[in-house]
């Protein structure tokens, strides 16, 4: 494999990181999943997206430069070498605009895509339930048809900043004689309709970004927006959503960037702090496995253009992403000692108490975009060809 950069990837990185030099704001913005920090990310992404940055591998015909997976990868390294703040699109961006790609009608896309990606409407995933996470077919809630449009019902759970959210994509069971995959669709559902009350859940860090949604008989009318309210064809919804899934475990959640950057911020924090050789010994693995993902990813992306599939080895990736970050961040609490309970409001807090923040959020980790149990069930099942789980 060439890993060499063309001159015109080399000039697309210089530019960003130009770009991104001078605008990341200096302090860095208010959690955003707080109110006020909402709406800080939310006013920092409509930036982006006038700089053409917000979604550069879309068509321009919505607001992207047509830019390729390389050029994209190399984009968010720039982003997140230049601690650039957390995007509050993402679920929008990485989640469901593929589907809207894949899935949506010219009016659809026309509709969505273009405020998705300067954050005017932000996204909220809604496919959680109380009984259904892991077992995600098991959801109950229900969509049925009913003169104009549909009835949805039901409750989510988890869903990231549906707090201060415009938007949810969800699956709502619309056939329920059919088997368990096969009666649901994909819903775009308006967080302002009657009958949603929204109910924020205050994480482990204390923010309450992450919501309950529950619907009480709200009407979706079949023209509440161009193309409608349903995402692919009814009774399909599970096609639909696993080829979001793809995306959310593959490549576009946690691309190597992030994990760069990380490992680059814990040698300098090293440097500062310690030099116990075992602590130094688990900095340098932390580098050299976010470089072996950096790779890895390469490797995929050249087997994409080649033709092919993520596939079920987005499961393998999942796995060693979430690991690796707790892995660095834990590293990080142990160089700092006591010093790294201090939160970002001590005065004597430790690069702004961001390392204490990163850890309770790497213990997401191994939960969200499906927990890791179940990727590890996949790679047995799928991978190594190992007996399937009885059902
Ligand atoms: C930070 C964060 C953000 C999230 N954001 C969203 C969001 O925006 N939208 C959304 O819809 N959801 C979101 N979720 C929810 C997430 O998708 C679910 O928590 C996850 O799918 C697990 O479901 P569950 O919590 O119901 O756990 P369960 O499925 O009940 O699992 C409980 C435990 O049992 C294990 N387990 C379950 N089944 C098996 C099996 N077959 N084999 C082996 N082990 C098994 C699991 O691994 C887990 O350890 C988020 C979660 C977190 C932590």
């Amino acid at each position: 494999m060439d890993l060499t950069l063309t001159q015109a990837e080399e000039s697309f990185r210089a530019e960003a990181r130009d770009w991104l030099a001078e605008n990341v704001p200096a302090e860095p913005l208010a959690s955003m999943d707080t109110a006020e920090g909402f709406a800080q990310h939310r006013t920092w992404e409509r930036r982006l997206f006038e700089a053409g940055y917000a979604t550069v591998s879309w068509p321009s015909a919505y607001g992207g430069r047509a830019a390729s997976v390389v050029e994209w990868l190399l984009i968010e390294e720039e982003y997140h070498r230049a601690g650039a703040p957390g995007r509050v699109s993402q679920n929008g961006v990485s989640l469901l605009a593929p589907a809207l790609f894949e899935f949506g009608t010219t009016a659809q896309r026309e509709r969505f895509l273009r405020p998705m990606a300067r954050a005017d409407e932000v996204w909220a995933q809604a496919w959680s339930e109380p009984e259904a996470g892991s077992d995600l077919a098991a959801l109950r809630s229900t969509a049925a048809r009913c003169d104009g449009g549909w009835r949805l019902s039901g409750q989510k759970t988890w869903s990231s900043r549906a707090s201060y959210a415009d938007w949810a994509f969800g699956l709502f069971r619309t056939d329920p004689g059919a088997g368990r995959h096969r009666g649901l669709t994909y819903f775009l559902v308006p967080l302002t309709a009657e009958g949603i009350t929204v109910r924020p859940i205050a994480q482990l860090d204390g923010d309450p970004g992450f919501a309950e949604i529950f619907l009480d008989d709200v009407f979706l009318a079949d023209d509440c927006a161009p193309g409608g309210p349903v995402l692919g064809d009814v009774n399909a919804g599970w096609q639909v959503a696993m080829s979001t899934t793809g995306s959310e475990r593959g490549l576009s959640l946690r691309s190597p960037g992030r994990f760069l950057a990380t490992a680059e911020r814990l040698i300098s924090l090293c440097a500062r702090s310690t030099d116990d050789p075992a602590l130094r010994e688990d900095v340098a693995r932390a580098w050299i496995d976010a470089q072996a993902y950096r790779l890895q990813t390469f490797a995929t992306v050249g087997r994409l253009l080649d033709g092919g599939s993520v596939g079920a080895e987005s499961s393998l990736t999942k796995l060693f992403w979430s690991q690796l970050d707790e892995r660095m961040h834990e590293v990080a609490l142990r160089m700092l000692g006591p010093r790294g309970e201090l939160t970002a409001a001590a005065p004597d807090a430790v690069d702004g108490g961001r390392w204490l923040d990163g850890y309770l959020f790497s213990l997401a980790g191994p939960i969200y975009a499906g927990t890791n149990e179940i990727q590890r069930n996949v790679i047995a099942e799928r991978l190594l060809g190992l007996p399937r789980e009885p059902r």
